[in-house]
């Protein structure tokens, strides 16, 4: 069910601040994961839960510990386990989960699916060594959904959460008005190839998600996974969605398909071996289905 054991769920947690308000946590074994956290005058909300729940368990215990307010809302950027399966170090406590309501939809799926309580069990008969990670693994629907945009609001502060539909059909992002900060989710997967394959995406959204926030006041982003980057990273990754656009229409033209031979180079390297054949392949049924309709 997962990849062999990671050593950092066993090693202690250490978040980064940014400013005095965001802080933000990242798991070098897990694709350079990211998650973060800001402070508000009364409470914390939290984007992303890690991928396990004891790093996200002792990720919450350390900021209200530092900072001595509770975590009141978690935000769940989209489906993928990186970004789901640590909601479990959040469950002990009340806590809102804020998702799009796409993505609700699919969690309540899994969560009684391909993630039920059997499945977990099953897992931890099967590699005891995950443990200490298993015995927190639990799941709950999110408590607040929205279709476009939510707004948290703590006196004059706000976290803002949109919807981008672009490496995932729920995909959403957070923005930090106060601070200019942007949390980019894995459409912003900083310094490697795009994550452009999951067949829910769209890449019309992912570049329409990079247009808009290109316009943003945005001072630094904070990606789902990677280093912090600025908008001129953002810029490499616009000009290489268009190219890689661009070549899959050229070959739709005259009959073919994009091949991974002839996919434009880009200045980053795939983190997975996977990620080009299966970009191609999206990408050729995605175009091909647009020109169709
Ligand atoms: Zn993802």
């Amino acid at each position: 069910m997962s990849p062999s054991p990671p050593s950092s769920i066993y090693e202690p947690v250490t978040f980064t601040p940014y400013s005095s308000r965001v802080v933000y946590i990242n798991d070098k074994d897990r694709w350079d994961l990211n998650a973060a956290a800001v402070i508000l005058d009364n409470f914390i909300v939290v984007i992303d839960p890690m991928m396990y729940p004891n790093q996200a368990r002792a990720f919450r215990n350390q900021i209200e510990t530092i900072y001595r307010l509770p975590v009141k809302f978690l935000f769940i950027s989209h489906e993928h386990a990186d970004h789901v399966w640590g909601m479990g170090g959040f469950l002990d406590k009340d806590i809102e989960i804020i998702a799009h309501r796409q993505l609700a939809e699919i969690l309540k799926e899994k969560f009684t699916t391909a993630w039920n309580q059997q499945v977990i069990d099953d897992w931890k008969v099967e590699e005891p060594e995950m443990a200490p990670m298993l015995e927190l693994m639990n799941f709950k629907a999110p408590t607040i959904t929205f279709e476009e945009k939510y707004v948290v609001h703590d006196g004059e502060l706000s976290v803002e959460f949109f919807h981008s539909g672009g490496h995932t059909g729920s995909s959403s992002y957070a923005y930090f008005p106060a601070d200019r900060i942007l949390f980019g989710a894995d459409e912003v997967n900083a310094h490697v190839w795009p994550f452009i394959s999951d067949p829910s995406g769209s890449p019309e959204r992912w570049i329409t998600f990079y247009q808009h926030i290109l316009n943003m006041e945005i001072d630094m982003i904070i990606p789902g996974h990677g280093p912090l980057v600025g908008k001129d990273h953002i810029q490499e990754h616009l000009d290489f969605l268009l190219k890689l656009k661009s070549a899959v229409k050229t070959e739709l033209a005259v009959g073919k398909e994009l091949t991974v031979e002839n996919v434009p180079k880009f200045g980053y390297p795939p983190a997975e071996e996977w990620q080009i054949p299966k970009a191609v392949e999206f990408l050729n049924t995605f175009y091909k289905s647009q020109t169709l309709s």
